[in-house]
């Protein structure tokens, strides 16, 4: 019966996403393809993976390469050729995070953390947490993203409260990161099908999509700092369209503006004012567009538009119009480069 139900589901979300759309679809806007770039510079690896290197430490957010088809919905597992070919060994990488516990975000990271980062540690919602329980052993260090994360008052506003012990600091200095309240987007058949929470370790990682529950939403801040502690950068990076005020960063109080937003691109439409409202309280030098790509495919030499994602371009006119004029907005081929804005 349960295996009906799902199989009905996953029908309606097939028949509502539909298929992936051509490049056409984006309109004018030029995909950014850049490489050997000099540091600082964040690395995309597709959907809402990147690696930033900064001094001799490197941050990674939610790296995924499996990229499932709609038929492996109900059997999920790493495809580890696809995350040895795509992830590169980064033993400097000292912090690995991660927004939310679906599968698009989560499905690989126990695999790189076990072979790609061996001295990262691993920041997310407890939920995410005991899903990874499943493969990283009990000795590797993890920290419970939730007790920092900066909170929202009220459903409405005004913006999250950072707390004050609200960063999580990297080991060597080079990088701070704080976990913000945030909240996620329905997907393109508007029911629930994803949230839900684990309270215990897992004994091995979720087969179906369903079971990659969401757990507590995150966006974070992340601080570049120099030898004296010192903010060179702040980037604020999420992974699901999140609804005003969810996700939006706290004043840490240093009166620090954001230079770059990390903005994904998914479900935005099914968002009210997103992401007009997040823009206009950042108003950053540099947008960078991820999670706009189809991630059904294996193959990130034949790019297509997310299936089911209404009129992409729109978002970027939204962006474009909302942002200073000097502002940039990128919207990156997976595999390629982004340069941080100029200081
Ligand atoms: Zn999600």
């Amino acid at each position: 019966m349960r295996w009906m139900l799902m199989v009905l589901v996953l029908m309606l979300m097939l028949m509502t996403a539909g298929c992936a759309q051509d490049l056409s679809q984006l309109g004018p806007i030029k995909l950014s393809d850049e490489h050997k770039l000099t540091q600082p510079k964040l690395e995309y690896f597709g959907v809402a993976g990147f690696r930033l290197r900064w001094r001799d430490e490197a941050v990674v957010f939610d790296p995924f390469f499996s990229r499932p088809s709609p038929l492996q919905l109900l059997w999920l597992t790493p495809d580890v050729k696809r995350i040895k070919d795509g992830m590169p060994r980064t033993p400097e990488a000292t912090m690995l995070l991660v927004g939310h516990a679906h599968y698009d975000h989560l499905l690989d990271v126990a695999w790189v953390l076990n072979h790609k980062t061996p001295n990262a540690t691993f920041y997310g919602s407890r939920t995410a947490g005991h899903i990874l329980r499943a493969e990283v052993s009990a000795e590797r260090e993890f920290e419970d993203a939730e007790q920092k994360m900066a909170w929202l008052p009220g459903p409405n506003g005004p913006r999250p409260i950072a707390r004050e012990d609200g960063w999580f600091k990297s080991k060597k200095g080079a990088f701070r990161a704080m976990p913000i309240q945030s909240s996620h987007a329905p997907n393109v058949t508007q029911i629930d099908l994803m949230g839900g929470s684990y309270q215990q370790d897992l004994k091995t990682l979720p087969k179906s999509f369903r079971n990659w529950k969401e757990g507590q939403t995150l966006a974070w801040l992340v601080d570049l700092l120099d030898e004296n502690g010192k903010t060179v950068y702040r980037i604020h990076f999420q992974d699901s369209s999140s609804e005003e005020p969810y996700g939006f960063p706290p004043d840490p109080g240093d009166n620090r503006g954001i230079d770059v937003v990390i903005l994904p691109v998914a479900s935005w439409i099914q968002v009210k004012r997103y992401p007009q409202a997040l823009i206009e309280a950042t108003q950053p030098k540099l947008v960078v567009l991820c999670h706009w790509e189809d991630f059904f495919s294996g193959d990130p030499d034949d790019l297509k538009v997310l299936r089911g994602e209404k009129d992409e371009y729109a978002l970027y006119r939204i962006v474009r119009t909302t942002l200073p004029q000097a502002s940039q907005i990128v919207m990156p081929k997976p595999f390629s480069e982004i340069a941080l804005p100029p200081l």
